[in-house]
């Protein structure tokens, strides 16, 4: 573990590496890359950083110290600088999404200054303070304790940070988004960045006491008033249905996995989102990207009696096709079943989407 800074030391009152957040992220990725592959001493990093981007020595050191030792992405090893496994990741998606990700690590909250700001275009330094600090307190308990100076302190650095990597600036007092600021968070809601464990796990109890009642087809009955919680609730809905199924595709059996842990496996509700379809687990079915597609489309269906898969007629005229044959081989084909038949898909839903969705 590398020591932290003393943070309160680091003033960044100007920023040398400006540019949109596009340009800081990819600077940010070039000296990730630089430091992967040449393992330099913590002094050779901001040497590298002066020269590369014309930096005095001062905030050359703040950079270094910020982005690099306090955002966990880098850390110290018998003094070479090395990624963490947060740094490899930034590195490898190349996605500005899943820095601020692992920037929540240490900052927790970081991506809410985005929510408000975007809410509130233009706002000054207490009132963007006093929002951020209600918006997140509840997400972060630990934040629920802090006086008065830990908040301002703790609230600046943040605000730093966010203004070196240009995702927002101030102007005559007030603070907003800048244009790639506002491009990023119109991609990206800020609501879906760094989700808590505990908020995933209070939808995921909310979905599992569903499951034990009648099965309710629609949303209506059990509407959310907020993103962050429709956000959490789309975790908690994709956990409990994938490892229902232990990430293999209900209907082709395909299961993938990536180093870091991530399965080809998407939670389908079986009577979509967009028909207001329920976030009840029996609404959910495990499928591959190619599975769901054809769901999706009505190109395939299950039948509720027997849970086996029917491919749609249409395809019997070109079933010579090489890819069409990839789906029609398992017309007939009974799903993978899931772990604890409570979660077994809803003969309702299935009933729905064969009449409202199977192209027949
Ligand atoms: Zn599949």
């Amino acid at each position: 573990m590398s020591k932290s800074p003393d943070l309160t030391k680091v003033k960044m009152t100007f920023y040398p590496m400006v540019g949109s957040v596009e340009k800081q992220f990819q600077n940010l990725l070039d000296t990730l890359s630089w430091v992967d592959e040449n393992k330099p001493t913590p002094k050779q990093v901001y040497e590298w950083l002066r020269a590369k981007y014309q930096l005095s020595h001062y905030f050359a050191r703040d950079i270094y110290t910020v982005l690099f030792i306090s955002s966990g992405l880098v850390t110290v090893k018998n003094e070479k600088c090395c990624l963490t496994t947060d740094g490899k990741v930034v590195l490898e998606t190349s996605s500005p999404f899943m820095l601020l990700e692992v920037f929540e690590k240490s900052f927790a909250g970081v991506a809410g200054f985005l929510e408000i700001l975007r809410s509130k275009p233009q706002i000054n330094s207490t009132e963007l303070i006093g929002a951020w600090y209600d918006l997140v307190k509840d997400r972060f308990p630990k934040m629920q304790g802090w006086s008065r100076k830990t908040l301002n302190n703790q609230s600046r650095h943040r605000i730093d940070w966010l203004r070196t990597m240009e995702f927002m600036k101030i102007e005559n007092g007030l603070f907003s988004l800048t244009e790639s600021g506002w491009l990023f968070v119109l991609e990206h809601p800020p609501e879906l960045i760094a989700i808590q464990k505990h908020e995933i796990k209070e939808q995921e109890k909310l979905l599992q006491e569903f499951a034990l009642d009648e099965f309710k087809p629609f949303e209506t009955t059990n509407k959310i008033d907020s993103l962050r919680k429709t956000f959490a609730r789309d975790r908690a809905f994709r956990a409990i249905v994938t490892s229902q199924y232990e990430y293999y595709c209900a209907v082709c059996g395909i299961k993938l996995p990536t180093p870091r842990g991530v399965y080809l496996a998407e939670a389908a509700h079986i009577i979509p989102k967009h028909s207001e379809g329920s976030d009840d687990p029996r609404n959910g079915i495990c499928l591959c990207g190619n599975c769901h597609w054809a769901f999706d489309e009505g190109v395939i269906t299950i039948k509720p009696e027997n849970l086996t898969v029917v491919t749609a007629s249409y395809l019997q005229k070109t079933r010579t096709d090489i890819s069409i044959q990839k789906i029609t081989k398992y017309n007939g084909k009974e799903i993978r079943s899931v772990i604890n038949s409570n979660y077994s898909p809803s003969k309702i839903a299935l009933e729905w989407h064969g009449e409202q969705v199977f192209l027949g």
